[in-house]
């Protein structure tokens, strides 16, 4: 038994079962609203009986005594009034949290905002951290929804066939578009995830449509038929890895300059989604002026509106 101040440890005797620990803080406010709202359908008699206990601590010990007696009593009415059971029958779908090296770790937060689920590696040992406010056991569908969706996010990091990296090379030439490939990334990873979780018939938070708005607007630049090719794949594989995410969240055209039908300005290096295309009449000028600087540089290769202006003020200038 692994004994920690603050955290009370549930260790299941069955090795394959998945070890689930609770923070004490976590315990003592389910108990207490698990008692008071009786969302579990707990016979009146075991609720009373929990009020009974309290009272008698109150009662029958010494204020040393106390924080460990009611401690020994939250994490005895954690299996009363079922609340590790909503807990035990989520997790026990994911068979990749049933390995001796893994163990899932619940505490207590605050607002919706800080709610996530985390994955811990330490040598051998992988610590699943969940975060969750203590409400949720209030909230059936949420609860289920939450955690189904958190954890299937986890077991594919845990899966080999995934290949997750935390540390996977990004293309993007900035810290800004790293982090626009990482949002596309995420937004494909939770449609894949729910997308698989509604497979198995379970409801999910989020509903297809609001997905597809998403993914509409954080891919706008492809054309519709690779949108939809990279939806299929989404649908119909059970077996995507990491990678295949991160090379369709990777916008391929924004390492290629605009003349080799990308969208960086071989000038400025800039991603440029509508280059100027016009060189009609005396546009032609300004060409003549990015010559000047750049010889190796054509009209062929394109540039972006930015560099259109400044070579535009320079004709001027020079006028
Ligand atoms: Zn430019």
């Amino acid at each position: 038994m692994l004994i920690k101040t603050g955290i009370s440890v549930i260790m299941k005797t069955n090795q394959n079962s998945p070890k689930i620990i609770f923070e004490s803080s976590f315990i003592e406010e389910a108990v207490f609203l698990a008692a008071k709202y009786n969302t579990n359908k707990i016979n009146d008699s075991i609720i009373q009986k929990f009020h009974e206990d309290r009272e008698n601590i109150y009662q029958n010990t010494t204020t040393e005594e106390r924080e460990l007696a009611f401690e020994t009593l939250y994490k005895e009415y954690l299996y009363k009034l079922k609340i590790s059971e909503i807990f035990e029958s989520i997790i026990s779908k994911f068979v990749l949290l049933h390995q001796p090296n893994v163990i899932l770790y619940v505490k207590k937060v605050w607002s919706k905002g800080q709610e996530d689920t985390e994955l811990f590696v330490d040598g051998d040992l992988r610590t699943v951290c969940i975060a969750l406010m203590v409400n949720r056991i209030l909230q059936p569908f949420c609860i289920q929804a939450i955690l189904r969706h958190d954890l299937m996010r986890i077991c594919d990091m845990l899966d080999p066939k995934f290949q997750y990296s935390p540390q996977i090379r990004l293309d993007g030439k900035s810290e800004l578009e790293n982090n626009l490939i990482k949002d596309r990334f995420r937004i494909l990873w939770d449609m894949y995830i729910d997308i698989r979780l509604r497979k198995k018939g379970y409801s999910t938070l989020k509903s297809v449509e609001d997905y597809q708005k998403a993914f509409q607007r954080s891919f706008f630049f492809l054309k519709n038929s690779e949108r939809e090719y990279i939806y299929s794949k989404l649908e119909g594989c059970d077996d995507l890895m990491q990678i295949d995410m991160i090379n369709w969240a990777q916008d391929a055209r924004s390492i290629k300059t605009l003349g080799e039908g990308g969208l960086r300005c071989p000038l400025c290096d800039f991603t440029c989604y509508e280059p100027i295309k016009d060189w009609s009449d005396e546009k032609l000028r300004v060409a003549e002026a990015v010559k000047e600087e750049h010889p190796q540089w054509t009209i062929k290769q394109g540039i972006c509106p930015q560099c259109f202006d400044l070579y535009s003020c320079k004709t001027k200038v020079k006028v």
